[in-house]
């Protein structure tokens, strides 16, 4: 049978799939590519917005009308989030969590041969998540690789917590062993999770014992770390990374505030001035490292005040990319049930001041990056012969010439058109 696997959301959901499709291949089932007809549709959700959520139902509807005859399974965050969505718009015939995916394959071939629909959402468990491994990631240039699962942080807009169960950390033996499997195609490795900078704190380790294991590697060249939180990355986890050189100095640590109050009600474990202490540690420890983030406005009771002082603490640090959102209302978070939610169209003219900031910043960081050196990752090719990449602080970057895919090129950043720069 040929299966196709939707996407939704975060580093993490990716690996995931991956991880099925490797299950269902080992299985015997066969990779359709896009647009080509398949047998099985699984839909692998996410639930961190609304928008994620209408997202996965307008795909199940859609694949429900253009395939009238295949199996459809939903998997992921909303089915785990929300156990009742199977009669809330999210029709599937096979519906399962996020805490028992192992089980998808048996259940697929259970429904071929019976065609009894299957939900069956299981409590997340102390290694729920945490089994398997990957092959690769497909066409990419570099390889993710899941370390942790979970989060107890239960930050009060976030319905992820109730979605992916408490901090659940791989033992380092398992990180290693597939690192090393996948050195063999992967220059790069990026090490993700849900609450990734947690990672270890329920086994007695910490993140940097990952990076530490991985950087003994042979064939790995780059170690990248995927989303973190800020109040995790102390002093020694700072100059401990500094000390492994393929470690890439680039660090998406979320903010989501700039302004004290804001963080307060979100259930935020720092203040602006912490986190502002810590990109300052950061750009002494690592040579032209990058700092990027996670920044939402229209928080319940925000107040153009407080709006003010996120945005003048974005351009304060100068992020060199800044993922904007709107604060998203998620039925079961502390945040849906406060007073003093954000009207629209005052959350839309924030969310506009807010872009034009992040773009004002990075258009900064791009023309600092000009006449520095950097070693460029190629990804793909693009238009008019040129390659694009990315150096190992994530700057997108373009280099004339027929450059492979997976190597690692050095360059002179010459120029930038705001989007990305230029090298030779
Ligand atoms: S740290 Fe907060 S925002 Fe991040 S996953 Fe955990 S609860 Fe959600």
């Amino acid at each position: 049978m040929k299966v196709y696997i939707y996407t939704l959301g975060c580093k993490v959901n990716q690996y995931e799939s991956q991880q099925m499709e490797d299950a269902l291949n080992s299985a015997g089932f066969d990779r359709a590519c896009k647009g080509e007809s398949a047998d099985v549709y699984i839909v692998n959700s996410c639930a961190v917005t609304a928008t994620a959520v209408q997202k996965t139902r307008q795909t199940l509807s859609k694949i429900r009308r253009d395939h009238p005859e295949a199996i459809v399974c939903l998997t992921g965050c909303v089915p785990q989030a929300f156990p009742t969505c199977g009669s809330e718009g999210c029709a599937a015939d096979i519906i399962i969590g996020n805490s028992n995916r192992e089980k998808l394959t048996q259940y697929i071939l259970q429904y071929a041969e019976n065609g009894i629909p299957i939900i069956n959402i299981e409590e997340h468990t102390k290694n729920s998540g945490l089994g398997g491994t990957v092959s690769g990631l497909g066409e990419r240039a570099r390889a993710y690789i899941k370390i942790e699962d979970g989060c107890n942080r239960f930050c009060s807009y976030c319905i992820i917590p109730y979605a992916r169960g408490r901090v659940r950390s791989r033992t380092l033996q398992d990180i290693v062993s597939e690192a090393k499997a996948l050195s063999t195609s992967y220059r790069e490795v990026v090490l993700v999770g849900i609450n990734l900078s947690a990672y270890g704190s329920d086994i007695g380790l910490s993140l940097l014992d990952a990076v530490r294991e991985i950087e003994k590697i042979d064939g790995i060249d780059r170690i990248r770390l995927g989303s973190m939180e800020p109040d995790l990355l102390t002093p020694d986890v700072l100059s401990g990374l500094a000390a492994c050189k393929k470690f890439c100095p680039q660090f998406h640590i979320s903010l989501q505030s700039g302004c004290d109050a804001t963080l307060k009600r979100m259930n935020r474990h720092y203040t602006s001035d912490e986190y502002y202490r810590l990109v300052c540690d950061i750009r002494d420890n690592f040579e032209n490292p990058s700092v990027t983030t996670d920044v939402m406005c229209g928080f319940v009771g925000e107040t153009d005040d407080e709006f003010n002082q996120s945005l003048d603490f974005v351009r304060k640090v100068g992020f060199a990319k800044t993922h904007c959102f709107i604060y998203s209302k998620r039925k079961g978070t502390k945040a849906y049930d406060m007073e003093g939610h954000v009207k629209p169209e005052v959350a839309s003219s924030r969310m506009a001041r807010l872009l034009e900031a992040a773009q004002e910043c990075e258009n900064s960081f791009f023309m600092s990056q000009i006449g520095s050196r950097a070693e460029v990752l190629v990804e793909r090719p693009c238009e008019d012969g040129f390659v694009e990449g990315f150096s190992k602080n994530y700057t997108p970057i373009r280099i004339k010439g027929d450059y492979e895919r997976g190597s690692i090129i050095s360059v002179t950043i010459t120029g930038t058109n705001g989007e990305y720069c230029t090298a030779e």
